[in-house]
């Protein structure tokens, strides 16, 4: 049982471990400086400069909300940091900005109508930051008593005295005041909030007057004074939650579990409509706000016809996402039709979208990135691997590159050296073959491969 739990504990480290060295876990923002401009390697980004400092300029429009209606075309070969750079932009957005990925390709692989995969993706990009009022006490806890039921079973109920500056007043706790309290383990002597709205109370440290008769147990223990003068507060709560979770959560053949299965099916129009009254009401009274995200599509190309158009149409409401679309394809065909156009966008749409060009990197840059992703895999790399590395990478591909860091960091482990060197990525290079090889392979032996 024990062992059981410990290898549940490992697997769950392992997961952070592999979400950590991600694709594009080494990029924490766009790197721009106060006035926008891009600054040449900062917070994991190196050079695309003027891509950058043109998506600086949406992340400022974003933050003005002037953006909704508009969408942003990433344009250039692959591996140019098209992805990363969305990724940066949802990075610099914040977390209360909601910021949805998806591919193309994605929408035909779900159990959904392709408009709905769409409509489901629009509305998880749009947030709604609802505002509430809540009261807030601070005190000393004069007294704190919880009476457990004696069978252990049935509810618990209890009492609080809490002394705010001139006055004491008697608590009776129930549920989640206890759970709160057994939690935070209150005792008496200690400084306290309490959330009037929501039960919930939060420890703040022993009282400083109790300080001298604290028996010292050689534990940390924090001593906070307790405010004198104004000690109930109003404070403004406020929750952000995207206009999908209230679809999911209202919708009666789901129910808010299925948020957390992902599976949440398709959602009736009825229920959309209502949930949009819903937050236009709230809008209106001054409780809620609207907060346009951004929905990252990649590999755009892949959607057809019917999708293009019902994003353009999508995007003309008054509620849209910003939608930022990635492509790597030049004059190519638009799916579901017999007409080639620009990045395989119809033209209308392409219209109202600001075309941003990703360029190839050189040989300095491909090595900046290169060193900066052996730090985030913990791999120590000799000046001549890395040289060789990028080398590589400039022939092949960035990603192909990448890929080779762990792999020559593991041959190197197996002959015990602490430092990559050139014969590992010479290995890893025959071992590990990119697409270009892989290619003239299969042609070579095509006959030999089942068809
Ligand atoms: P595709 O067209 O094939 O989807 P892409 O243009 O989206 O490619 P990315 O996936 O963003 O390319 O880049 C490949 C890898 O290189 C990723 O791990 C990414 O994080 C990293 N990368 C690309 N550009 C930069 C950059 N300017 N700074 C730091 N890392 C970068």
């Amino acid at each position: 049982m024990a062992a059981a739990a410990a290898a549940k504990i490992a697997e769950v480290r392992e997961t952070t471990r592999v979400e950590r060295i991600g694709a594009h876990s080494h990029i924490r923002g766009l790197g721009l400086d106060d006035s926008l401009e891009a600054r040449h390697v900062s917070q994991g980004m190196v050079g695309q400069v003027s891509a950058r400092r043109a998506v600086g300029i949406v992340l400022h429009m974003v933050r003005e909300g002037r953006i909704a209606g508009r969408a942003v075309l990433l344009a250039g070969q692959p591996g140019t940091g098209k992805t990363a750079i969305a990724t940066a932009l949802a990075h610099a957005l914040g977390q209360d900005t909601p910021f949805t990925s998806m591919a193309g390709s994605e929408i035909y692989s779900l159990e959904m109508s392709k408009t709905e995969a769409i409509t489901q993706a629009i509305r998880k990009s749009i947030g709604v930051r609802i505002k509430e009022e809540s009261e807030i006490i601070e005190g000393e806890v004069v007294e704190v008593s919880i009476d457990r039921p004696a069978t252990g079973v049935g509810t618990k109920v209890g009492k609080l005295i809490l002394k705010t500056t001139d006055m004491e007043t008697v608590y009776d706790l129930g549920g989640k005041m206890i759970d709160s309290i057994l939690k935070e383990k209150v005792q008496s002597g200690d400084v306290i909030t309490i959330d009037k709205a929501t039960g919930k109370i939060t420890r703040l440290g022993r009282s400083f007057a109790r300080a001298r008769d604290y028996d010292a147990t050689g534990q940390q223990t924090r001593f906070v004074q307790c405010p004198e003068g104004e000690l109930q507060k109003r404070k403004e709560v406020v929750h952000t939650v995207t206009l999908h979770e209230i679809d999911v959560i209202n919708s009666r053949t789901h129910g808010f579990l299925a948020l957390f299965s992902g599976d949440t099916g398709e959602i009736k129009p009825e229920v959309r409509e209502q949930i949009n009254g819903k937050v236009a009401e709230w809008r209106e009274e001054g409780k809620a706000e609207i907060i346009p995200g951004v929905l990252f599509i990649d590999e755009v190309h892949m959607l057809d016809i019917e999708c293009f158009s019902f994003l353009n149409r999508a995007l003309e409401n008054e509620m849209s996402p910003i939608v930022i679309m990635a492509t790597n394809r030049g004059i190519t065909k638009i799916r579901g039709t017999t007409y080639k156009s620009p990045h395989g966008i119809p033209l209308d749409l392409l219209d109202r979208t600001i075309i941003v060009p990703t360029q190839p990197y050189d040989e300095k840059e491909l090595r900046e990135i290169l060193s900066i992703r052996c730090e985030e895999e913990d791999c120590q790399m000799s000046d001549n691997a890395l040289a060789v590395l990028t080398r590589i990478c400039k022939e092949t591909s960035l990603r192909y590159g990448m890929q080779l860091i762990m792999t020559s960091s593991l041959i190197a482990r197996k002959r015990k050296a602490h430092e990559v060197d050139v014969e590992d990525i010479k290995r890893a290079y025959t071992l590990f073959y990119d697409e270009g090889r892989s290619v003239q392979f299969l042609r070579e032996y095509q006959q030999e491969f089942m068809f």
